[in-house]
């Protein structure tokens, strides 16, 4: 299938009915359509297995395609060698070779390639110096830090020059701190090469703190592409609801609807309020201190509680409103929402036994 080339805003890579199969079974990626703009930061968001990494793949041309098309800026690129269609890889924890200088590293596919050793070597020397790394090219990898690493490893991917950067899970190997200081730094290099990222991860924080565009995947499926504001403030499913967290789903006669739980309100039960659509009795299950609030979590009257209960609703409540009205566990309260707190959600899509 041959795709429509015209679009308006440029766009880096367009993906135009894209499957993956591996067996007889569901799709690994399911005819999925998307186009990322160019210059812009997307990450492809989803639990484990749902099919980020083989759209990826097939992006960088290390994996086929079953059908489907990938354009990059409106060339037809699906059936192309990986080292010609303009996108590079950065992989998980970098994936340094060891006994190399950052130099070497960085030169590795350009030796590949058969240039001759100066030319790669002041190649390689002008991109460690655009990451602030010129000053350590002679380093190897042991002898860096795990940001200096991560430099040297994106200096290494855009040597070939490309158009797109992929990452797939590049931080998910670090521990937390350093992981939240190198995503800074990623974002900041991709804004200053203004380049195209496509960075794959399972951490709605890492994609919300990254993207310009979030792609949110379940079952080789596209369930919602958007800003991280609007994906957090207007969930198009209870799929992607309760994937991003901070949402309680409930169910009212006019369907399920969402709604964030720092727009909820707990009123104790005593404040009489009537049933109505925009608030309901609960009980609390538990009280969590998290700092700046607290979270309590809630069940339905009448759920009985067992030790492996877990919430249904949770709500947040700041520290000083808590201290000014602690709640208790079994305590009978109220929530109530403004109308305009609730959104509907659409249907999930309904995953299909493989
Ligand atoms: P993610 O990166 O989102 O965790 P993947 O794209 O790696 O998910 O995998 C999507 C689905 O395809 C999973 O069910 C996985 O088991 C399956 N899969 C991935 N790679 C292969 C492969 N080489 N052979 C068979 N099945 C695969
Ligand atoms: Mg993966």
């Amino acid at each position: 299938m041959q795709a429509s080339i015209p679009t308006s805003s440029p766009s880096a890579i367009e993906i135009v009915a894209l499957t993956k199969r591996y067996g007889s079974g569901k799709p690994a990626v399911d005819s999925i359509n998307l186009r990322i703009a160019s210059g812009s930061y997307c990450c492809l968001l989803g639990p484990s297995g749902c099919g980020k990494s083989t759209t990826l793949r097939m992006v960088a041309g290390h994996e086929s395609v079953s059908s489907g098309d990938i354009l990059l800026e409106n060339r037809n690129i699906t059936d192309l060698p990986a080292a010609e269609r303009g996108t590079a890889m950065m992989f998980q924890s970098f994936a340094l070779f060891p006994h190399l200088s950052a130099l070497d590293n960085v030169a590795f596919s350009l030796k590949m390639k058969g240039m001759d050793k100066a030319e790669r070597h002041a190649k390689a020397k002008d991109l460690l110096e655009r990451v602030a790394m010129g000053h350590l090219a002679d380093r190897t990898p042991g002898e860096l830090s795990g940001g200096q690493q991560q430099r040297v490893a994106l200096a290494r991917a855009l040597i070939t020059q490309p158009k797109v950067l992929l990452l797939d899970e590049p931080l998910s190997a670090l521990d937390p701190f350093l992981r939240i200081q190198m995503r800074a730094e990623l974002r900041r290099w991709q804004k200053e090469l203004g380049l195209t990222f496509i960075h794959v991860t399972h951490s709605q924080e890492e994609a919300m703190a990254l993207a310009d565009t979030m792609v949110v995947m379940n079952h080789g499926l596209i369930e919602q592409v958007g800003s991280p504001h609007e994906i957090y403030n207007r969930p198009a499913s209870e799929f992607v609801a309760r994937f991003m967290g901070g949402h309680n789903v409930l169910d009212t006669a006019a369907g399920k609807i969402g709604v964030r739980t720092d727009h909820m309100q707990i009123i104790p039960a005593e404040a009489a309020l009537p049933d109505g659509p925009h608030n309901m009795r609960a009980v609390v299950s538990d009280v969590e201190y998290q700092g700046t609030y607290v979270l309590l979590g809630l069940q339905k009257p009448g759920v009985a509680q067992t030790a492996s209960s877990t919430a249904e609703f949770s709500v947040m409540v700041s520290e000083a409103q808590f201290a000014a009205r602690p709640y208790q566990v079994s305590e009978a309260v109220q929530l109530a929402w403004a109308a305009e707190a609730a959104h509907p959600l659409g249907l999930v899509s309904v995953p299909v036994a493989a």
